[in-house]
């Protein structure tokens, strides 16, 4: 369903906060052209009301249908496998219950290390631990990954000391499952596109 330059923007996350069903009302609005004077685009701003961040929307010409956002929501990649986008996205979602937010990252981190071989009957710190040997990732995200405390173990058995996830715990989490998604499929599909058009543009006429 198309998102419509109304006085309320109806989007299901807040791309600042990520507060579900976000109450996002219109501050200011205004119309660009080109230099041309053409290319008509009708721009609104929107404030959120949980956080305060503002977000910018514009549709072309006389069209209501939003056709460009920013920031815009943070979106989990195709290329991403199956199960591992779907916690990803899961994660995401669930931002707000910080300790389900870190399980579903970690599940997601997890499934993705499976999928590139790393399936054996090991704890996901092994797994990752398995990668770092192999070269699969670098030692600096590894190091990342053990300070995020992934190991599902680290939240069962949290004790009085060990304080409750925080959000930022949460998102330092995603941020880790997204950065991993990035160096094991969308960077890779990505390089993989660019050779073929390289290889194409140098095919004779
Ligand atoms: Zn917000």
């Amino acid at each position: 369903m198309p998102i419509l330059l109304d006085s309320q923007l109806d989007i299901n996350r807040c791309p600042h906060c990520n507060v579900n069903k976000p109450n996002l009302k219109e501050v200011t609005h205004f119309d660009t052209f080109n230099y041309k004077g053409s290319n008509l685009r009708k721009w609104k701003v929107y404030s959120c009301a949980n956080c305060g961040g503002a977000v910018l929307a514009s549709a072309k010409g006389g069209a209501k249908e939003i056709t460009e956002m920013y920031p815009k929501s943070i979106k989990v990649s195709e290329v991403i496998p199956k199960r591992a986008k779907e916690y990803l996205e899961q994660a995401i979602d669930s931002i707000h219950a910080p300790s389900g937010a870190i399980m579903l990252a970690a599940s997601s981190i997890d499934a993705m290390l499976k999928e590139q071989g790393y399936n054996d009957d090991e704890s996901l710190n092994n797994r990752i631990n398995n990668a770092v040997t192999d070269h699969l990732i670098t030692e600096g995200m590894s190091k990342w990954a053990h300070q995020i405390r992934l190991d599902a173990n680290a939240q069962r058995h949290a004790d009085e000391d060990f304080e409750l996830p925080k959000e930022e715990v949460a998102k330092n989490t995603i941020d880790f499952a997204l950065a991993l998604a990035e160096f094991l499929y969308v960077l890779p599909s990505k390089v993989n596109k660019g050779i073929e058009v390289t290889k194409s543009e140098k095919k004779p006429n």
